[in-house]
């Protein structure tokens, strides 16, 4: 297999960014990688995905590594893991690694171990440079699901329908389970068991990036990862509902300046040129003279560990940041001047976030199970499924199919052009079209 035939496997078969990036990964693929990493941090707390797809298909992720190395030519595969999950893997597989170009390399316990320009510097020592991507270092970052899903679409010909979701929180049993693409989130919900949500959110991601979710309207898609349910009342829910301009005002009232957010920064601890505080500042007395404190912003992975570690004033520096990212890429605005950092910081040693820090300062220490079951034999059945047009980085796919049309589980309902940066849709069921409108195609049993 060459290049251009597992571009158009991977294409074909509707393959993201599963980690939460929804990047198509087919466009990641270049024969200028030299490295390839598989982010298996899985730094948000209480997300047990990647855990379960580790202990159970560690020898089918090996493999497709091997064909990625094959196909782009590059000369390794590490996987990124953190110590403490080192249990997790299949010793046998493991000890066959021995020596060959797929390698294990242990990461520390910190978050946000998975943001790539962490993981990439964790596991090779690179630093990407300021607004790259990681291939100007030699490197393709994946995550593991991702090649996961690589493994059933070159081997089974399986598009990407379902999708593992970890079920957590302020609840008696978190669970993973593999749930249909488009199933709305409220039928999953009741379908698993979690029926009580009375004075419950829930948050589709980890507790520090994750969204809130809308249970009239939001539906799996292919970068759904966990569903996180806690009171409507507790710190995490009530960061997510404040919207940027309270975010704004508290800044101009109570920050200090003691710059704690841009000391804590994982990107300005890699030497990156950017001080989120300027960014606080600046936004909060509207001084426009420093046109960097807007543009840096594009720097930021919007972690949280500014609003949530270092801010001791209850300012939420990420929610600005990320505000003003967002609106950068809108109107198409690119940052100038992205240096190369050439080294970290010598405090970054001592400023490393550790995951126990984390949970403890979420509030989320009592959510903690010491085990999750994975839960593969649930199956679920939902009369209707959901397919979003936009499920990923890049133009909407483009439907093509009409109402009345009947599909089957597996086939191509929607797609972008092949050279344009998106991807394409599979129905998630046997079943009828019975609405297509700009967000959906709408499939009934
Ligand atoms: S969210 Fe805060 S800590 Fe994280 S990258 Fe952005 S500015 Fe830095
Ligand atoms: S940590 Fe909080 S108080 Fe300190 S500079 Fe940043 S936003 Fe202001």
């Amino acid at each position: 297999m060459n290049l251009e035939e597992l571009q158009k496997i991977v294409y074909d078969a509707g393959i993201v960014g599963a980690g939460g990036a929804g990047f198509p990964t087919h466009k990641k693929f270049s024969d200028k990688v030299e490295q390839i990493i598989v982010n298996a941090a899985e730094c948000e707390p209480l997300m047990m995905v990647d855990h379960h797809i580790l202990e159970c298909h560690l020898q089918e992720l090996v493999d497709t590594l091997n064909l990625l190395c094959d196909v782009m030519g590059a000369g390794e595969a590490i996987i990124g893991i953190k110590g403490k999950n080192m249990h997790l893997l299949d010793t046998k597989v493991v000890a066959s690694l021995e020596g060959t170009r797929v390698k294990i390399k242990e990461i520390p316990d910190i978050y946000p171990a998975g943001d790539e320009v962490v993981l990439t510097y964790e596991t090779t020592g690179k630093i990407i440079p300021e607004g790259a991507i990681p291939v100007m270092v030699g490197v393709m970052v994946i995550n593991v699901e991702t090649v996961f899903n690589i493994y059933k679409a070159v081997n089974n010909s399986t598009p990407v329908v379902e999708k593992y979701i970890t079920i957590g929180g302020d609840v008696k049993e978190d669970i993973t389970i593999l749930a249909p693409v488009g199933m709305k989130l409220s039928d999953l919900l009741a379908s698993a068991g979690y029926t009580d949500l009375k004075g419950k959110s829930v948050v589709n991601g980890g507790p520090m990036m994750g969204k809130l979710v809308n249970l009239e309207t939001d539906v799996v898609t292919k970068t759904t990862k966990g569903l996180l349910i806690f009171p409507t009342t507790h710190g995490i829910i009530q960061r997510m509902k404040m919207p940027v301009n309270t975010a704004i005002k508290r800044g101009s009232a109570a920050c200090c300046n003691c710059t704690m957010c841009s000391d804590m920064c994982p990107r300005h601890l890699l030497g990156y040129n950017f001080e989120v505080h300027k960014t606080v500042r600046a936004a909060t007395h509207g001084d426009v003279r420093d046109v960097n404190s807007f543009t840096q912003n594009a720097l930021c992975c919007g972690c949280g560990v500014c609003s949530v570690i270092a801010c001791q004033q209850g300012i939420l520096p990420s929610k600005i940041a990320m505000e003003i990212k967002g609106s950068l890429a809108r109107h198409g605005l690119k940052r100038q001047n992205n240096i190369q950092p050439d080294h970290v910081r010598p405090e970054r040693a001592s400023r490393l976030v550790s995951s126990n820090k984390l949970i403890d300062r979420l509030g989320i220490r009592r959510y903690v199970k010491s085990h999750v079951d994975a839960k593969m034999d649930m199956k679920f059945t939902p009369s209707a499924v959901y397919i979003e047009l936009k499920q990923h980085v890049g133009a909407p796919a483009a439907p093509v199919v009409n109402v009345g049309d009947k599909v089957s589980k597996g086939q191509l309902v929607a797609a972008t052009p092949v050279d344009a940066l998106g991807t394409c849709m599979h129905s998630s069921i046997d079943g009828t079209v019975t609405e297509v409108n700009g967000r959906f195609i709408v499939i009934s049993r």
